[in-house]
């Protein structure tokens, strides 16, 4: 379709205000990374003025009328043939933006904000105090601001599904429900199996002393081995490892190191890598439009959980980096590399999920994902969540839980609003899992390539299947495309079934 002059200025001025954002976008980032890295302790005060700051200029550029006008004239004008070219994709996504931002009442946008930060301060006071009593007023508050703000929206079929859309656009409760029982199911039964089995794995070699320097050294040579490019970013250190795409050129993770644990650190970044890998794999020729950006929260985990899981935890890679890791650590010099491997890989319920291995992880989000969905249809108060809490973990898990800090108020999560969010975690990992199972078909011997230390062919696979593809699909649409199929469960499924099986001799 030939343009109009007026539409393409419309679209030259939509493209020049998001880019403003953008660059304002990507200055937050990098505030908060410094934030969580290097700023002294005096300076977070007017670090939380300067956030505000930018906070208001972004409110104002996202609900600014002008770029409504000018979404309108793109619109009516068209953007192309093809709906997934990169305009259309573009006044697309803006339009998503635009909408969510001035759907809400000003005033209820500022109370959010307001609750979100006095929730989680009171979340840091009230965790270590296993003060119960004392944090729940702020989560009923939480609860009712979000729950008006899911009837502002009034996205998808239900309340919750306005809260999901944000994380992960288009997913709905009543499509992720029947997909949630299927896989919880299955992980029970292989649970079962697990703690049938006779084999156990020796922990212990992985809780010897493990030098912080050798332990920096070793992480950062394995991500770089993976494809993580340093001269486009940064490996930090930090209370808890993450990872921010800042700008084209600047995906920097960081990671924590405990001298007494192998894994925590070389896991944590690897998975902070994956993240990045995906970040410094988006086009930058469109860098600060929907093109450019990650698709969702379930597709970014995705990929963190690709190379920490599926590739990281696997025999074909320790076939390639064991030698080098027994050499540099004296602590495993006399662990074989199967004890090794079994080891990194234990299936053991526990309380924490941020702890929980690749088994049982699962069934702690889906936990967290029936409480949501059981709020938001107001099924249940917050009052009621310790004891449903206490009886899920119970029959899930087969634990007691102690206490609240390490039950209820484990996660930030609920703290500051981010109701919706669980779910992604476990998405994410049934996304990995059909992509895995996809790209060992498109990319003959994957796993031979793995113990010859060759992980370009697989990051080339996801370069080209997802990461170059920024917000051009949906995350349901980005998988058929892909795979050539809807989500489903049984990849991940067979994938934990066939490893564990191995493991734990079934
Ligand atoms: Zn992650």
């Amino acid at each position: 379709m030939e343009k109009t002059t007026t539409s393409r200025s419309a679209y030259e001025w939509l493209l020049n205000h998001y880019r403003t954002a953008a660059h304002l976008e990507s200055v937050k980032s990098l505030l908060h990374w410094d934030q969580s890295t290097f700023l002294p302790e005096e300076g977070h005060p007017y670090r939380s003025e300067q956030l505000g700051t930018l906070a208001k200029l972004l409110h104002g550029l996202r609900t600014d009328p002008v770029a409504g006008e000018k979404l309108t004239e793109a619109e009516s004008a068209g953007t192309g043939e093809d709906p997934y070219g990169v305009e259309a994709v573009n006044v697309r996504e803006w339009r998503r933006s635009y909408d969510r931002a001035t759907k809400i009442p000003v005033r209820l946008a500022v109370e959010l904000a307001r609750a979100a930060s006095a929730g989680e301060m009171a979340w840091e006071k009230a965790k270590p105090a296993n003060d119960w009593d004392g944090f729940r007023p702020y989560l009923e508050r939480i609860v009712a601001l979000r729950r008006e703000e899911a009837e502002c929206l009034g996205i998808g079929h239900e309340p919750y599904d306005a809260l999901l859309d944000e994380y992960e656009p288009g997913e709905t409760a009543q499509a992720i429900e029947p997909v949630f029982s299927r896989l919880r199911e299955a992980l029970a039964a292989l649970l079962d199996r697990i703690g049938n089995s006779p084999r156990r794995p020796q922990t212990g070699v992985l809780h010897r002393h493990f030098p912080r320097r050798d332990q920096m050294f070793f992480g950062t040579e394995v991500i770089s081995r993976l494809g993580y490019r340093l001269q486009a970013g940064h490996v930090g250190v930090s209370a808890h490892p993450f990872s921010v795409g800042i700008a084209p050129g600047d995906a920097r993770i960081t990671t924590r190191i405990d001298e007494t644990s192998f894994p925590v650190a070389l896991f944590s970044t690897i998975h902070e890598a994956g993240h990045a890998l995906y970040e410094q794999g988006l086009p930058a020729a469109h860098w600060g439009t929907p093109m450019g950006q990650s698709l969702s929260h379930g597709m970014h985990e995705s990929q963190s959980r690709l190379w920490e899981n599926m590739v990281g935890r696997s025999l074909s890679f320790w076939e390639h980096f064991y030698p080098a890791a027994a050499k540099r650590f004296t602590a495993l010099q006399n662990v074989p590399l199967e004890t090794f491997h079994f080891a990194i890989n234990a299936v053991r319920p526990s309380l924490i999920r941020a702890e929980a291995d690749e088994v049982t992880y699962n069934l702690h989000i889906m936990m967290r994902f029936e409480l949501e969905i059981a709020l938001l249809r107001k099924g249940i108060e917050v009052a009621d969540l310790p004891g449903l809490w206490n009886e899920k973990t119970k029959e899930t898990l087969g634990l007691t839980v102690p206490d609240h800090a390490l039950g209820v108020m484990q996660d930030v999560h609920w703290s500051s609003g981010s109701f919706g969010y669980f779910p992604t975690y476990t998405l994410g990992n049934m996304y990995a899992a059909q992509f895995y199972s996809r790209a060992k078909e498109d990319v003959p011997g994957l796993e031979s390539l793995f113990a010859r230390g060759e992980f370009a062919p697989f990051l080339g696979w996801l370069r080209e299947k997802i990461h170059a593809q920024g917000k051009r699909y949906s995350p349901r649409q980005l998988l058929l495309q892909a795979t050539s199929e809807d989500l489903n469960p049984d990849h991940l499924i067979r994938y934990l079934n066939e490893k564990f099986g191995t493991l734990y001799g079934f």
